[in-house]
């Protein structure tokens, strides 16, 4: 495997890091971190020369991230992120990922890459460290300015890469990573990136569709993105998700819900001719068209191939709808969903275990027609059971942040709050039931009494925290006024309206969006 000039051994790329400062190991570390950092030590011994390493800051499905000290040639110590990639990833996906921290890394707010080892199918990224926050910690705590400055520096971060040509494909908080008190920001993870036709990083040019699929788990550990029980404690816990399929003697509740998760369809556009073809196209009919059914044709159907990746959550419609021309501005989408998320002051704000319920999500607050409209443009046809509103931007925002009057504070939570709508359920029949953030989650009405995806609600007990909640209302308004939520300028909604422009064709690009009024000072 050839991967870039940076991963020779032995060579870093300021030639700085010389003397090991192995040895200085803490002794009271975790029994399970311990065993993952020995790990690591024997799948790549080279690090050993160069790195005590700490602790472990990062695990997905990908990679696991370590904290790594070096000692430097001037006596300093400095830290580095080390990222160990998963053994199974394509040779080709890890130099591309480099190849674009190389390329595009270490200026605007893209993190930049220092070196990197390899042994065997093990690859370690090093990069340097940024301490960050978490933004589901501080999103309660944020300012206005805050959260106008994260966007902006976001927007600079996307409009670099798209420069290069590079699709991010996983723009999401967890990915952008974020200094409160030294207002650092750093765009990480190009694990998922893909090309533009112009792109300037070769290995883009590669057709890496399909390289990086759910990996088995390695290293032997847990897996954070899967629906596992949080690991409160360092005990191992197997990577376990139920998928629970509709029996044959389902009873009518669950019927409901599986219903409800095939109400909304993303099915083959048809031309507006009311016969279709019936030559080369004949299988292709079914008798489920702009019905909320799918009939034994659609099921059999092959699925169309496009590129699929990200969170489902911050996904765009065309990706959810697996438009085959897919861009620059999927990336866009998924800012504006962050912008939505802040300004809202959820985290996450949509919350979806597939891609029919994100696309729901979506239409519950951009309107169902206007995303069928944007679907049609694209070349995809949208069907939805019902029709759902188009919701006023700050209206929405103002409510879930409680500072509007919503028509009841909470419904109960899920299954029973969603009797009455079909289009909102967030559990499919595959949803893994003893998810526990599904357990405790709320959904919640916004002013137009429509249920909205809900998240980030701590899960108290409606009924005893009630009068604490009415009494804390006014002292959080006034605590949210100074931190400037009393007046947000109409041009930050615009702004997360260009942002959210379901087709990508008119959605605003990152260059334009630094140039909007809401950033004229910056
Ligand atoms: P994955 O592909 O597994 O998501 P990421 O590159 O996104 O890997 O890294 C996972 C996590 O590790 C990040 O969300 C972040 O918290 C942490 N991390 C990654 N790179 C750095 C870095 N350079 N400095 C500090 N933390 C980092
Ligand atoms: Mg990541
Ligand atoms: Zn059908």
């Amino acid at each position: 495997m050839e991967l870039s000039p940076l991963c020779t051994e032995g060579i870093s790329t300021d030639g700085c890091v010389v003397k090991s400062v192995r040895g200085h190991r803490k002794s009271k570390v975790p029994r399970d971190l311990e065993i993952d950092i020995e790990f690591l030590y024997k799948a790549v011994p080279q690090l050993a020369k160069v790195f005590r390493i700490i602790d472990k800051i990062g695990e997905g499905t990908f990679s696991s991230v370590y904290l790594g000290e070096a000692q430097m040639r001037d006596g300093r110590r400095e830290m580095f992120a080390l990222k160990h990639l998963i053994p199974t990833s394509h040779p080709t996906r890890i130099a591309a990922e480099l190849q674009c921290l190389t390329v595009a890394g270490g200026r605007e707010n893209v993190m930049g890459v220092t070196y990197c080892f390899r042994k065997e199918d093990h690859v370690v990224i090093v990069m340097p460290y940024m301490e960050h926050q978490a933004i589901v910690d501080i999103i309660g705590s944020l300012s206005f300015e805050e959260v106008r400055l994260y966007i902006y520096h976001l927007l600079k971060a996307l409009r670099h890469i798209h420069q290069f040509g590079i699709i991010h494909r996983d723009i999401k908080p967890n990915n952008f990573l974020y200094n409160r008190s030294s207002k650092m920001y750093a765009l990480v993870d190009f694990g998922l990136a893909q090309g533009t036709e112009e792109t300037q990083i070769e290995l883009l040019k590669v057709d890496l569709t399909g390289l990086r699929k759910v990996p088995r788990p390695v290293f032997g550990e847990r897996n954070l993105n899967s629906c596992t029980p949080a690991p409160s404690t360092t005990k191992q816990v197997a990577a376990k998700t139920e998928l629970v399929k509709p029996s044959k003697t389902e009873d009518p509740a669950t019927r409901r819900y599986s219903s409800a998760s095939r109400s909304l369809l993303p099915v083959r556009a048809q031309s507006s001719s009311q016969k279709p073809q019936r030559t080369v196209q004949q299988s292709l009919t079914c008798n489920c068209y702009l019905t909320d059914r799918v009939c034994n044709v659609c099921m059999s159907r092959k699925q169309q191939v496009a590129p699929r990746a990200g969170t489902p959550g911050f996904r765009a419609p065309e990706v959810l709808t697996k438009c085959p021309n897919q861009g620059t501005a999927i990336d866009v989408w998924s800012a504006g969903v962050i912008l939505l998320s802040l300004l809202s002051g959820r985290y996450p704000f949509f919350k979806a275990s597939d891609d029919l319920i994100a696309l729901t999500q979506i239409m519950t607050i951009r309107g169902s027609r206007e995303t069928i409209q944007a679907a049609k443009a694209f070349g995809k046809a949208v069907v939805c059971s019902r029709e759902l509103p188009r919701q006023d931007l700050r209206t929405l925002c103002e409510t879930l942040r409680g500072r509007r009057p919503s028509p009841d504070d909470e419904v109960p939570p899920f299954p029973e709050a969603s009797k009455d709508s079909t289009v909102t359920h967030r559990h499919k029949d595959n949803t893994p039931t003893h998810c526990p953030s599904e357990r405790t989650s709320k959904q919640h009405i916004n002013g137009a009494g429509q249920t909205l995806p809900n998240h980030q609600e701590h899960s108290e007990s409606s009924e005893t925290t009630r009068y604490v909640k009415q009494s804390s209302v006014t002292s959080r308004k006034v605590e949210e006024d100074e931190r400037g939520w009393d007046k947000v300028p109409d041009e930050a909604y615009d702004l997360l309206d260009q942002l959210l422009d379901l087709n990508p064709a008119t959605r605003i690009t990152a260059a334009q969006a630094l140039q909007h009024p809401l950033f004229t000072d910056l």
